[in-house]
Formats: structure tokens, C-alpha cells, sequence
């Protein structure tokens, strides 16, 4: 079949790729001039496997006052003349129940296992260098009480198969000795979980392009999609600022500007962006750098060593549209870096970077065929969408043999 896919960031990479392995003739597109140039630029390169838990949950409904209330908080609320900001409102506010959080802890546990191990089939079949590193995630906990919450909920974890400890603030900094350094940290201990990965999220979309074209995949850049040919419920081909491509199938993959794109074809989508922030400073030479991924609960913040480099990524404002940095903001990871890691990191001129994730109001994302049409979804990955990519394309891809 040939199918075009709509969008390259991570997720629309990693579909083309596994839509191309299977055979089919796959064609690429994206307004931008490159893959990997949205979302999926400089998040928090963390393929969280077994930190998954949905963000709407009652601990976060009974949280929210305080979050939205307190200065300086990581999450912030803009509110807006916009019906689709109020109506994913209360889809998130009816989400945040212990049954769905469930749920949506079980599912996203599931596409992150069928992730990993679709990931680690691709690295072992191809050459990508995307900074690729098993090594580990420590998230602190900055008091007993948000300690007792993460017990429980690697306890529940457990049973659906992750294995992850438990540790105090002792055996935390056994774990990641580079901790040592910052003896004024608020936190009560930590959980532990081995086999986390890191990876460039921006690599990986050009690694996974370079594979689809060695395949034979096309890929067009500075193309965008704007409107669709259809006859009743198939669509023909997609209307793009360079004329039209036809195929037998579409997938559209445009991350947070998927609504008014689907919008077109009458489809509406239950996601809106929440825009986060991330920083990237160079680790000073002779610095001994953290070996483990750290997310700080209390900070909301997370760090990822890649390569000689931290990234740094926090935040999560709801309403904010626009891709401005606010110094703010920069401020605050800055001063997250100096605290966590006194000394380790130069930070005169961080490189700065805001992203939207297209968040859903269960975190669960929508991947599947719409409708008897052959137009396909893979959106809506959130926060996870590193994570997630490689399993979301493997379940689009099954679909797509499977139905047409
Ligand atoms: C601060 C921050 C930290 C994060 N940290 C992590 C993390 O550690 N781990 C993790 O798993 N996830 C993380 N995420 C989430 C992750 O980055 C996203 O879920 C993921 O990048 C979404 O990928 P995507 O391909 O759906 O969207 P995008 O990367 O935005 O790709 C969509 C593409 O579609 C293109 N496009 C849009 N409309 C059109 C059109 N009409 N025509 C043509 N092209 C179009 C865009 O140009 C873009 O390239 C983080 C996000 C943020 C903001």
C-alpha cells in the first residue's frame, strides 16, 4: 500500500519506519525543513518505560489548588476565550479518578513495554547513534509523605511486571554518587528503576529517517498539509502547500497541530498542547557527570546526562500557546542545576528550548484507524512520546496490515 504519513516528529518517524519495514511504500511529509524539529527537538530524553502514571489522578485533583496557587509553581493555568481549552478541562478533571488512573497506568505500561522491546529489535537491525544509554532513573522525593505515594505506587507497578526499588536518601546517593555534592536538597528518598533508557529524541528522528530512505521511504520538507480530496468517507489524497499527494492510506502524525489539520475531515480530538521548557548546558571538563537520570518530585524537573551534556527539562503550563522562553523560566532550571549539581555544569549560555506536548486528558494516546475511512491516528502522546513511539507505530502498523 502506500501510504502518507503526515507529520515527522517522533512519533510519524518511528510510524514511517515500521510502516516501511513492513513493505509498504511509505511517503513522509512535514511543513518543517527537517525531522524532529517540533516536540521532539530537545525534550527530556528519557524513554520513561515504567513512569508512565497519567497525569490526571486524584492525588494530582487534590494537589491541583496548590499547583495552580502557589508562586513560582511548574504548573500554571492560562485561561482562555477557547471552548476546546474548557472542554479538555473537564475531560481532565473527570479523568483524575483512581478507576482511570488505573487504567491509564495499565495501558501506557503496556504500549512503554511493547515500546522497548520494539526499539531494541530496531538498534540491534540498524546502526542509530542517537545517544542511546540504559542507565537508569532516580526520582527523589521531596518529603515522606510524596515518598509513601510512590510506594504505593511501585508496589501497584509490580504487579503489572516493573521492577523498581524503594531506597533512602543513603542508598539514593550510593546510586548516583554525583547527588553527593548537593547536601541541602529537600528530599526524604527516592525510587530506583534500572533499566531506564535515555536517547536524543531529535537523533532518533534523523536516524529513523536515514533507515525509511535506505528502505526506500520518500520524505518531503517544508511541505504542509492543509486540506484532503475525499469522496465520501476515503479520502483521496492530502492537499499540501505544494499540491496534492494521493496515497491509499494517511497517518496523520502532527503532534499539537493535529486538531485543525483533522479538523478538516469533521474529526475532532480531545488534545491540547501543554507547553514545557528544557535547557541543555555542557558538563565542565574534569567534572566527574551523574551516570543516572534524576527527576526531582519537588522541582518537577528532570536531568538526563547525554553524552557531555545535561538536559534539563520542567514545566507544564496549560493555555500557554505560543514557543516564547521566558527568562523566568530559564532562571528557575538554572538555579535546579546549580542546586542538584553544584559546580558540575557550565552554565553562562544554556541552550533553551519550549515545546507543546499534545496531551490527551487520560495521558492515554489515540492510536487507531478513524472510523470505515483510511485515515489513521497516532497523536496525543503527551508527555511520553519519546516513550511511547516505537510501540504506538508497531500497534498503527498492525492496524494498517490488518484492515485495509
Ligand atoms: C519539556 C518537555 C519534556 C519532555 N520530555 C519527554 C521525555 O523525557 N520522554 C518522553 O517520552 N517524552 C517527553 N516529552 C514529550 C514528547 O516530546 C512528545 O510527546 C513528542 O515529541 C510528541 O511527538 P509528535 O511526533 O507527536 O509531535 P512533534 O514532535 O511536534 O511532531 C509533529 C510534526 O508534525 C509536523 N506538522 C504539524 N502540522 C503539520 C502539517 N499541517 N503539515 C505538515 N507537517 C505538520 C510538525 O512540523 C512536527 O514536525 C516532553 C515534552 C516536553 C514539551
Amino acid at each position: 500500500m502506500k501510504v502518507c504519513v503526515i507529520g515527522a516528529g517522533v512519533i510519524g518517524c518511528a510510524t514511517a519506519y515500521e510502516l516501511a519495514r513492513k513493505g509498504h511504500d511509505v511517503h513522509l511529509l512535514d511543513s518543517e525543513q527537517a525531522p524532529g524539529l517540533g516536540t521532539s527537538y530537545a525534550n527530556g530524553a528519557q524513554l520513561s518505560y515504567s513512569y508512565v502514571e497519567p497525569f490526571a489522578s486524584p492525588a494530582t485533583l487534590r494537589g491541583l489548588p496548590k499547583m495552580l496557587l502557589s508562586r513560582g509553581s511548574a504548573v500554571r493555568f492560562h485561561p482562555r476565550w477557547d471552548w476546546r481549552q474548557w472542554a479538555w478541562g473537564l475531560q481532565f478533571l473527570r479523568a483524575c479518578s483512581a478507576r482511570q488512573a488505573l487504567q491509564g497506568t495499565a495501558q501506557l505500561l503496556q504500549m512503554a513495554q511493547a515500546s522497548r522491546a520494539m526499539l531494541e529489535q530496531w538498534m540491534r537491525e540498524e546502526r542509530w547513534s542517537f545517544g542511546f544509554e540504559e542507565n537508569g532513573k532516580l526520582v527523589l522525593c521531596p518529603t515522606p509523605e510524596s515518598l509513601r505515594l510512590q510506594e504505593r505506587q511501585v508496589a501497584l507497578q509490580a504487579a503489572m511486571g516493573c521492577r523498581q526499588e524503594v531506597l533512602s536518601v543513603r542508598e539514593c546517593l550510593e546510586k548516583e554518587p554525583a547527588l553527593q555534592s548537593a547536601p541541602g536538597l529537600p528530599w526524604a528518598g527516592g525510587v530506583w528503576t534500572r533499566d531506564e533508557c535515555i536517547g536524543d529524541p531529535h537523533r532518533l528522528c534523523g536516524d529513523m529517517v536515514a533507515s525509511l530512505q535506505k528502505s526506500g521511504g520518500q520524505v518531503s520538507w517544508g511541505v504542509r498539509a492543509m486540506s484532503f480530496c475525499r469522496r465520501g468517507e476515503r479520502v483521496d489524497a492530502v492537499v499540501t502547500s505544494e499540491g496534492e499527494i494521493g496515497a491509499d492510506a494517511f497517518v496523520m502524525a502532527a503532534g499539537p497541530r493535529v486538531v485543525p489539520l483533522a479538523a478538516k475531515l469533521g474529526i475532532y480530538l480531545p488534545i491540547y498542547p501543554i507547553k514545557g521548557y528544557s535547557i541543555t548546558v555542557p558538563f565542565r571538563a574534569g567534572a566527574v557527570r551523574p551516570h543516572a537520570s534524576v527527576t526531582d518530585l519537588g522541582r518537577k524537573t528532570v536531568f538526563a546526562p547525554l553524552g557531555e551534556q545535561l538536559r534539563v527539562a520542567a514545566m507544564a503550563e496549560v493555555g500557554a500557546t505560543g514557543l516564547d522562553v521566558p527568562p523566568d523560566r530559564v532562571r528557575t532550571m538554572v538555579d535546579a542545576v546549580a542546586q542538584t549539581y553544584p559546580g558540575l555544569c557550565d552554565l553562562e549560555a544554556p541552550a533553551v528550548w519550549a515545546g507543546l506536548r499534545p496531551a490527551t486528558p487520560t495521558s492515554v494516546p489515540i492510536v487507531g484507524r478513524w472510523r470505515g475511512s483510511n485515515v489513521y491516528l497516532n497523536v496525543g502522546h503527551g508527555a511520553l512520546g519519546l516513550t511511547l513511539a516505537a510501540g504506538s507505530a508497531v500497534a498503527l502498523g498492525l492496524q494498517i496490515s490488518v484492515t485495509d
